[in-house]
């Protein structure tokens, strides 16, 4: 775009932990900044609503984050919402197996590895041998962490291998597999151990075994994810002179191999940098005459990628069932039931239960899943048996994250051929899974990129 009628320094299209991360950091720089969201609310695949019956804000589904999610954590100091996240001090997982027996895996405040090592051998699911498994993957994470310093010729894993592959390699018993391996990388990946490969799980492992007790520990939002993070970055954004507007679908009109504008229903919006934070199903949408000739690689790489869904019940029950905000549940369809009453307090009174990598059951209807939700959640908690089940829910996102399996197209950079065209989004290749923390890390680089292209223009 030339520099005649500019309206705004940065056009944000997409308002998820992407768009967000990206508009809040541009704001604070004092950069003016506009999001466009084409849903009435904010937050994308991580978003809240009203449930109609209860008044409460129920997420789209639970968000689990780590400690290692280092750039999330800077984003949510950024808008004044570190406080809406509860950290544990270390990882501290209950779960109840296959056959009902309940156990934890508490890792002591020691520095990683030995933390998870120490926790691993003290967790009392296990037996010698899968204890003495646990060791043989020190080596590899230890390679991971060197990949990840940029070690030359380093690869902890290869690109075709499975995840399930690559433990099998490594050693990992059945049991280690299935009590811990398989709900982590499903939690993770949002995909099978057998489909997903080995690379993008290997380096997650690596930032949880990271440099502080803590890296491996689960954070839980405190607040629905509306309150969490979408509306303090909105008043963030707004407070630095930003815009964030919603029911807004952004079109990216080109001029030849030039930006043009963005059209935002009847507006005409024009600057030096447009950053797409939309999701990689969305992003040939955002060119009505057909991507640019710079794009056309990426536009295409993008619809070719397959997704993989999440389905989540929510069960309004008339009694308490569990004692801890959250139980893992390794073996069933529903991989880990959350208690929002605990993790949010009184305004809210109901459990999640989460299946990720849930292309099994989508396509049932919302009374089966719920029935082997509650199926699940009664044969594991028989406390859970004698309470009456006064609503029930069921959210399906059939695109949940994008597909790690061998063979996807590769993942495209921040930076693309078009001159002053950004990308962002978990799909963005952070070396990450399709997380918050990849979302946030791809908008913090795609606002750094935007600063280096306008250092041209400032004073103008
Ligand atoms: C049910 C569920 C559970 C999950 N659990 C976890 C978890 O436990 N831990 C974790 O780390 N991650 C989890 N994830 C993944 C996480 O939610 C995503 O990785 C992250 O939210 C992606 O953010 P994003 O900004 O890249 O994309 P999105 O959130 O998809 O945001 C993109 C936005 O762009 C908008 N948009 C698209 N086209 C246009 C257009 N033309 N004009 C304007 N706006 C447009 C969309 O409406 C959307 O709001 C989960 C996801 C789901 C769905």
């Amino acid at each position: 775009m030339t520099g005649d009628g500019w309206t705004h320094d940065v056009i944000v299209i997409g308002s998820g932990f992407a768009g967000l991360s990206a508009a809040s950091m541009l704001a604070e720089r004092g950069r003016k900044v506009v999001v466009l969201e084409a849903r009435n609310r904010l937050g994308g695949r991580a978003t809240s609503f009203r449930d109609g019956m209860t008044g409460e804000l129920v997420d789209n589904g639970q968000h689990v984050l780590f400690g290692c999610y280092r750039e999330t954590r800077r984003f949510l100091t950024r808008i004044g919402a570190a406080d809406r996240l509860r950290l544990q001090p270390q990882l501290d997982v209950t779960s109840i197996d296959e056959s009902g027996r309940r156990t934890r895996l508490v890792c002591p405040p020691l520095y990683p590895p030995l933390n998870l090592l120490a926790g691993l051998l003290e967790w009392d699911a296990l037996d010698f041998r899968d204890r003495c498994a646990c060791f043989k993957l020190a080596g590899p994470l230890r390679l991971a962490k060197r990949e990840m310093r940029g070690g030359a010729g380093v690869r902890a894993a290869s690109t075709g291998e499975t995840v399930t592959g690559w433990l099998v390699r490594h050693g990992q018993t059945r049991r280690l597999r299935e009590l811990l391996w398989e709900p982590l990388a499903l939690a993770a990946l949002n995909q099978s151990p057998d489909v997903a490969a080995a690379p993008t799980f290997v380096r997650a492992l690596a930032l949880m075994s990271g440099t502080s007790p803590s890296d491996s520990a689960v954070a839980l939002p405190a607040r629905p994810l509306e309150e969490f993070y979408a509306s303090p970055a909105r008043s963030f954004i707004e407070a630095h002179g930003g815009e964030v507007r919603t029911g807004v679908t952004a079109r990216v009109r080109t001029d030849g191999e030039q930006l043009h504008e963005v059209e935002a229903d009847a507006d005409r919006l024009r600057g030096p940098v447009v950053i797409s934070a939309v999701p990689w199903f969305a992003l040939t949408e955002l060119f009505p005459s057909g991507p640019p000739l710079p794009l056309c690689s990426v536009c295409d790489a993008a619809d070719a990628t397959d997704s993989s869904p999440i389905a989540t019940v929510n069960l309004w029950l008339d009694r308490p069932v569990i004692d801890r905000p959250f139980v893992g549940l390794p073996g069933r369809t529903m991989q880990w039931v959350f208690d929002k009453r605990l993790v949010f307090g009184n305004a809210t009174s109901h459990l999640s239960l989460v299946a990720s990598g849930a292309g099994a059951i989508t396509g049932l209807s919302n009374r089966a899943i719920i029935e082997l939700a509650t199926d699940e959640l009664c044969t594991a908690l028989p406390a859970a048996g004698d309470a009456v089940v006064t609503r029930a829910t069921v959210v399906r996102e059939p695109r949940a994250t994008f597909s790690l399996a061998p063979g996807q197209p590769a993942r495209p950079g921040v930076e693309t051929g078009l001159s002053g065209f950004l990308l962002a989004g978990d799909w963005i290749d952070t070396g990450l899974p399709g997380t918050i923390e990849g979302a946030v890390v791809s908008g913090h680089l795609a606002a750094e990129a935007a600063l280096r292209l306008m250092v041209p223009h400032v004073g103008r």
